[in-house]
């Protein structure tokens, strides 16, 4: 009789046992009894008998072939480790739903197909020849492509891509979430054939993400663009991983298992030996740190296709009354006259409580934990959402000693609110990642966006995904300051970014222009704005990071309490921070910024530390078992 463990879809932390009179191989489908019905899970390990329970029998072993292999089941493994989840839940994220679902057999056979036809339009810059020329494409390497927007970073690895299929090989592209999909589409099948590409997203029905999951695997189609759980699919002969705007916050999952993409992506790379190549014209800190470290290889690409300068910035002030200046106003009717696109850019939620000096836009910061303070009307102070501080008002700028202290700038619902009543006349629409969209809703914007036939689009975000959207002749920032007034040591890095890209959406096909409205000229981040100069902004931003610990040079893991009673997740987190805080370097416990959600309320603790392993070993074992619920993020990059 053998003995194997068998995983499940499901939140354990471990497998069953099972007996079985023949041999399977590891990484299987078998068809299992299972509290009371018949389910699938796939052979972890094999096993000794137990003998605490009955052991029931293996009922079927459906497929030829195992569906998971040796190096995938790894990962899962490290995933669940590293970010202290549960294995099950891994497994689930790892494998289409499908696979979990079918109990007859599914057809595993290799199906290799030989097609090639590349039709290119282009041959490389200078520049760009470089950069490919330089990607060592036979063993393992991080290859991180920096380059403005439109410097033609796609073609680099494209080109890249060419090289591995010729040599039989296969290509994963990841690219970030939903909106830029069909636009990738577009470009890949253009260039490959589309019967040898494979898209992976979630807006797929469950039958066709499995289908085409199951194409790559069988080498029916040899590359595969996916968002983020694609970096799950098969890497079995596969030449080169593709992580295309390697910022992109939606590589990382916001719900359990909280794995990032990109990190899941280097590390299966790293198994195969193969090289990955990470793209934006923003990246991280994180990234750009590695590469100025030899960690990774970093190549600039500096100039953009054909030449086209970057679009001019013009920094408007605004202030409490003025939401959208004059200036702004005309440059809007300017271009809606031209029968171009102008996008509004918003911040995301509605968190902006924060203080700025009218005449410097200093903003406040916690002096412990250097993010933005709080500001609270009925206690009027303000508060760390890191630390727990408290902080008078101060009655003058600690910068410029101005006594005109405003506890916000502009909101972005106002610039909406007068957007809308300025321009009645115009399709205005709002396009955002959170506002729940339909799937037909999300269509029709898309394509009235493609058509151009949206005269205003007011987005977050999103605007600074969409690829080519040529009929953009003006992007404004609604606000500057609140988009970095946020509790978050990376807003200013996040909010740079954002600026960046969306100022990027402009004028791809001919010179367009920006707005960035801004408290005061003085404002942080203006210079780096003006001159479209991310490098030396993520100079600037690494000593601010070193000085308080934080990312790159530190790993943090964010620890969350949540309970329907007040007091009883406060003491949760408190017993929590006791049982650790000798060993580790921890802030808080402090109330989350957004403190209810969904009827529950929150605090969290965050953890710096430079051994993740060791930490994440210590909090599994100490912070196991608490009524309350907690959750884990390594690596956090939402704070909310
Ligand atoms: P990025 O990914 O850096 O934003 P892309 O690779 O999308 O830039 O290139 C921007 C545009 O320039 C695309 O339309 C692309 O087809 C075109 N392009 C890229 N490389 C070249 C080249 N060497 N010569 C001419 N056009 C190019
Ligand atoms: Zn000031
Ligand atoms: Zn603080």
């Amino acid at each position: 009789m053998n003995f194997y463990k068998v995983l499940f879809p499901i939140a354990v932390k471990d497998g069953f046992i099972y007996s079985s009179d023949v041999e399977i191989e590891i990484g299987s489908r078998v068809l299992v009894p299972f509290r009371g019905k018949h389910k699938i899970g796939v052979v972890w390990d094999k096993a000794s008998e137990s003998r605490q329970y009955e052991i029931k029998p293996v009922l079927d072993v459906p497929d030829k072939k195992p569906v998971i292999d040796t190096e995938l089941k790894k990962t899962v493994e490290f995933i669940a480790r590293y970010y202290l989840t549960f294995i099950g839940l891994v497994l689930k994220s790892a494998l289409p739903k499908r696979i979990f679902e079918v109990y007859s057999a599914i057809d595993l056979t290799e199906e290799n197909s030989t097609f090639l036809n590349f039709s290119r339009e282009h041959n490389l810059n200078q520049e760009q020849q470089y950069v490919y020329h330089n990607i060592n494409q036979n063993e393992f390497g991080v290859n991180l492509i920096f380059g403005v927007t439109g410097s033609g970073k796609t073609e680099v690895y494209m080109r890249v891509m060419e090289d591995v299929l010729k040599k039989g090989k296969k290509c994963v592209v990841l690219v970030p979430e939903i909106v830029l999909t069909p636009q990738y589409i577009d470009v890949f099948s253009k260039r490959f054939s589309s019967d040898i590409l494979s898209i992976v997203h979630s807006r797929l029905t469950p039958k066709k993400r499995f289908e085409n999951w199951l194409n790559f695997k069988k080498g029916k189609t040899r590359i595969l663009i996916g968002t983020r759980s694609a970096v799950f699919s098969d890497f079995e002969n596969i030449g080169v991983v593709v992580v295309d705007e390697e910022n992109d916050e939606s590589y990382k999952q916001e719900n359990e298992p909280r794995y990032n993409a990109k990190d899941v992506a280097i590390f299966r790379a790293k198994q195969h030996n193969i090289p990955v190549i990470l793209c934006s014209a923003t990246p991280t800190l994180e990234s750009y740190h590695k590469a100025a470290n030899g960690k990774f290889k970093l190549f600039r690409l500096k100039n953009r296709i054909k030449n086209i300068p970057l679009p001019s910035v013009d920094i408007v002030e605004t202030n409490k009354s003025d939401f959208l200046p004059d200036y702004t106003i005309e440059k809007i009717e300017d271009t809606l006259k031209q029968k171009k696109t102008v996008a509004i850019l918003v911040n995301r939620r509605g968190f902006s409580n924060y203080l700025v000096c009218a005449d410097c836009g200093y903003l406040f910061v916690c002096p412990n934990c250097s993010v933005s303070l709080t500001y609270h009307k009925k206690s009027n102070d303000l508060k760390c959402h890191w630390c727990e501080a408290s902080y008078d008002i101060p009655s003058v700028c600690p910068k410029c000693g101005s006594a005109d202290i405003m506890n916000r700038g502009v909101g972005s619902q106002q610039v909406e609110e007068m957007l809308k009543r300025t321009f009645p006349k115009h399709d205005i629409e709002r396009f955002d990642r959170d506002s729940v969209l339909t799937k037909k809703e999300f269509e029709r914007i898309v394509g009235k966006l493609q058509e151009g036939k949206i005269d205003i689009l007011i987005g977050t975000q999103m605007l600074s995904k969409g690829h080519d959207i040529s009929k953009i002749g003006l992007v404004v920032v609604a606000s500057l300051e609140e988009l970095f007034g946020v509790p978050d040591f990376r807003a200013r890095e996040k909010a740079l970014s954002l600026v960046i890209q969306t100022a990027g959406r402009s004028g791809r096909a001919e010179p367009g222009s920006v707005i960035v409205q801004t408290v005061s000229k003085e404002s942080e981040l203006i210079r780096y704005i003006k001159t479209h100069n991310y490098e030396d902004f993520l100079k600037e931003e690494l000593k601010n990071r070193m000085l308080l610990r934080y990312p790159p040079f530190k790993r943090v893991i964010r620890i969350i309490v949540e309970s329907t009673n007040q007091n009883r997740s406060q003491e949760t987190a408190d017993k929590i921070a006791r049982l650790i805080k000798d060993e580790l370097d921890i802030l808080g416990p402090a109330k989350c910024p957004v403190y209810k959600l969904r009827n529950k309320y929150r605090y969290h603790i965050l953890v710096k530390t430079s051994e993740i392993l060791k930490a994440t070993g210590l909090i599994d074992k100490k912070v196991r078992e608490f009524k309350e619920k907690v959750h884990f993020d390594v690596d956090p990059i939402s704070f909310f």
